[in-house]
C-alpha cells in the first residue's frame, strides 16, 4: 500500500519579515537571522585561484588544475548559500502560516547603481560592493522558497511594498524620515517609541501584509504566484 504524503498543518502566528544586509532577515517577533555572506567568505580564495589560473598557459595541466579549483570554490559558495536559504525558509514556513515579506525590487536596485558607473571615485566602488552584497544575500530566492513552502503547507506568503516601512512608527503610525536615527535605531520623533530599526520594518511589513490580505483577497493568496502585487493592491497602501 502506498503511503500518503502527509501535509503538515501550518501553525504559529502571522509574521512580517524585513530583509537587509546587516541582518539577513528580521522577524516581527524580534528574532533575526544573521547573514551568511557566502561569497565574501570565499571571495579572497576565489580571487587567488583566479589569478593563478590567469598566469598559467591556457589548457596546460596546471591551468586545468587551477580551473578545477575555481570551479570547486564556486560550487562551495552555491551549496552553502542554498543550504542557508533552504534551512531559513523551511524554519519560517514551519513556524508561521501567514508570512509577509518586504517586496524588494532587487532588479531595479542593481540596475540603478550600475547606471552611476560614469561617475568616478569611491562612490561607485561602494555601490558595486553593495550590489555584490545584495546579490549575495539571495533575497529573491529566499522569497521564492517561502512562497512555495508556505503554500505547500497550506499557508500564505504575501509580498508587501516596502515604501516607508522603515520610517513609520508602529505605535501611532507617524511617518517621518527622522524617525530612523541610524542604520539600527528607530526612535519616533512624535511619541518616543524606540526599537531596533529592522524590527520596526518587520512589524510594519506584517501590519501592511495583513491589511493587503484583508483587502486583496485571493489575488494575493499563497499559491506560488509569479506576479508582483499589482498596482491596485499597492494603491490601497498610499
Ligand atoms: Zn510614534
Amino acid at each position: 500500500m502506498r503511503r500518503e504524503v502527509e501535509q503538515p498543518v501550518p501553525h504559529g502566528p502571522a509574521v512580517g519579515i524585513d530583509v537587509g544586509i546587516a541582518r539577513f532577515a528580521t522577524l516581527s517577533d524580534g528574532t533575526f537571522v544573521a547573514p551568511l555572506n557566502s561569497f565574501k567568505k570565499h571571495e579572497q580564495r576565489l580571487a587567488k585561484y583566479q589569478r593563478r589560473m590567469s598566469r598559467k598557459t591556457k589548457f596546460s595541466n596546471n591551468w586545468k588544475k587551477a580551473k578545477a579549483r575555481v570551479q570547486r570554490i564556486h560550487a562551495r559558495i552555491a551549496n552553502a548559500r542554498n543550504d542557508f536559504l533552504n534551512k531559513t525558509s523551511t524554519t519560517i514556513s514551519q513556524n508561521h502560516a501567514f508570512v509577509c515579506i518586504e517586496d524588494l525590487r532587487i532588479g531595479s536596485m542593481s540596475k540603478s547603481s550600475a547606471g552611476t558607473s560614469e561617475l568616478p571615485g569611491k562612490k561607485v566602488a561602494r555601490k558595486s560592493g553593495l550590489n555584490k552584497a545584495i546579490l549575495d544575500q539571495g533575497w529573491f530566492e529566499f522569497r521564492r522558497q517561502l512562497e512555495y513552502k508556505t503554500a505547500w503547507r497550506g499557508g500564505f506568503t504575501v509580498a508587501v511594498p516596502a515604501a516607508y516601512t522603515s520610517q513609520t512608527c508602529p505605535s501611532r503610525g507617524h511617518v517621518a524620515k527622522d524617525n530612523r536615527k541610524t542604520q539600527t535605531l528607530f526612535a519616533c520623533i512624535a511619541c518616543q517609541y524606540e526599537n531596533n530599526a529592522d524590527h520596526v520594518g518587520a512589524i510594519n511589513v506584517l501590519e501592511r501584509g495583513q491589511r493587503l490580505f484583508a483587502c486583496g483577497g485571493t489575488a494575493l493568496s499563497g499559491h506560488p504566484a509569479k506576479q508582483e502585487p499589482n498596482e491596485a493592491t499597492q494603491a490601497v497602501l498610499v
